[in-house]
C-alpha cells in the first residue's frame, strides 16, 4: 500500500500545522510556498517543498500532483490565488480540495468553483473553546460528523456505583458507551455489569445535543 499524497498550498500557521502533522503521520507531502524563508523552514518536515507562485498555472501543471489524494489551500489573505489554485487542484483532478476561507463571501467563492471542503479554522476553533469554556468541561470531543461525536463524559454523581445496564444508557440517552478511563487508565472492554465510580470518565458516541446536555448536568 503507498503513502497517501497531499499537497498543501500556503504555509501560514494554519497551513504548516495541517502539512506538519499530515507529514508526521507519514503522508507523502508537497508543500508550495512563494516564501523562500517558509519554504526552508518546512523542507525538512515534508516530502517535497516547492517555492512557486500558485497563481503561476505552468508551474502548477509540472509538479505532478494529479494523482494525488488531496490538496489543503491555506491561503487565507490573497483572494485571487486562493481561488485560481482551489480552479487548478480540481482541474488537475484531485479527487478531494480542503480550502481555508477567510469570510463567507469567500466560502461561497470557494465553494462555487470546486472546493469539496470549507473551513474557517480561527471561528471554528473559537467556537470549540467557547463551548468548552461555557459547560466547565476541558475533555476531548471528537467530531463523527454535523452530528454526532465521541466525547469524554465525566460520570454523575447518580451514576456512582451503578452498571451500564442498571444506568440504561443507551436506552435513556441513545449513546454508547465505548471506553471508561479509571485514574486516567482507558479500558475499552466495558462490561455492562461493573459498577461506575464518580470519578470515571466515560467516552462516549452520541448526538451532539446529548452529549453536551450530559456535560452540562455535573452539579
Ligand atoms: P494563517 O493560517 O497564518 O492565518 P493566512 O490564512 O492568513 O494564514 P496568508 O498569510 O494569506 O494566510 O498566506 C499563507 C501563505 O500563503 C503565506 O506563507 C504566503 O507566503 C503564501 N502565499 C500567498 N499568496 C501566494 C501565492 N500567490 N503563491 C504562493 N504562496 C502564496
Ligand atoms: P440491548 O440489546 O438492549 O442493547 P444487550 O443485552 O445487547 O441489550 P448488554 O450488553 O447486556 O446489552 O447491556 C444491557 C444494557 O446495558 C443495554 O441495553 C444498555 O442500556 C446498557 N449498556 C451496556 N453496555 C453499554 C454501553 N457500552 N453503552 C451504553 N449502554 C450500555
Ligand atoms: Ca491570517
Amino acid at each position: 500500500m503507498t503513502n497517501k499524497e497531499f499537497v498543501v498550498f500556503g504555509l501560514g500557521r494554519f497551513g504548516k500545522s495541517v502539512a506538519t502533522t499530515l507529514a508526521d503521520s507519514g503522508c507523502e507531502v508537497l508543500v508550495v510556498d512563494d516564501n523562500e524563508d517558509k519554504i526552508q523552514e518546512m523542507a525538512d518536515i515534508v516530502t517535497y517543498a516547492v517555492k512557486a507562485n500558485v497563481t503561476d498555472v505552468d508551474t502548477m501543471e509540472t509538479l505532478g500532483i494529479s494523482n494525488f489524494d488531496g490538496a489543503i489551500v491555506a491561503i487565507g489573505e490573497n483572494l485571487e490565488a486562493s481561488v485560481m489554485v482551489t480552479i487548478l487542484a480540481k482541474e488537475l483532478g484531485i479527487p478531494y480540495v480542503l480550502a481555508k476561507a477567510q469570510n463567507d463571501l469567500h466560502a461561497k467563492i470557494l465553494k462555487k468553483v470546486g472546493a469539496d471542503m470549507v473551513v474557517f479554522p480561527e471561528k471554528e476553533t473559537g467556537i470549540r473553546i467557547a463551548n468548552k469554556l461555557l459547560l466547565g468541561n476541558f475533555f476531548d470531543a471528537v467530531e463523527l460528523s454535523s452530528t454526532f461525536s465521541m466525547m469524554e463524559i465525566e460520570a454523575l454523581t447518580e451514576w456512582n456505583g451503578h452498571s451500564l445496564r442498571e444506568l440504561n444508557l443507551r436506552a435513556k440517552y441513545k449513546v454508547n458507551v465505548i471506553g471508561i478511563k479509571k485514574n486516567g487508565v482507558l479500558d475499552i472492554n466495558t462490561d455492562a455489569d461493573s459498577p461506575v465510580s464518580k470519578n470515571d470518565i466515560l467516552v462516549m458516541i452520541g448526538k451532539n445535543e446529548t452529549l453536551n446536555k450530559l456535560a452540562s448536568m455535573h452539579s
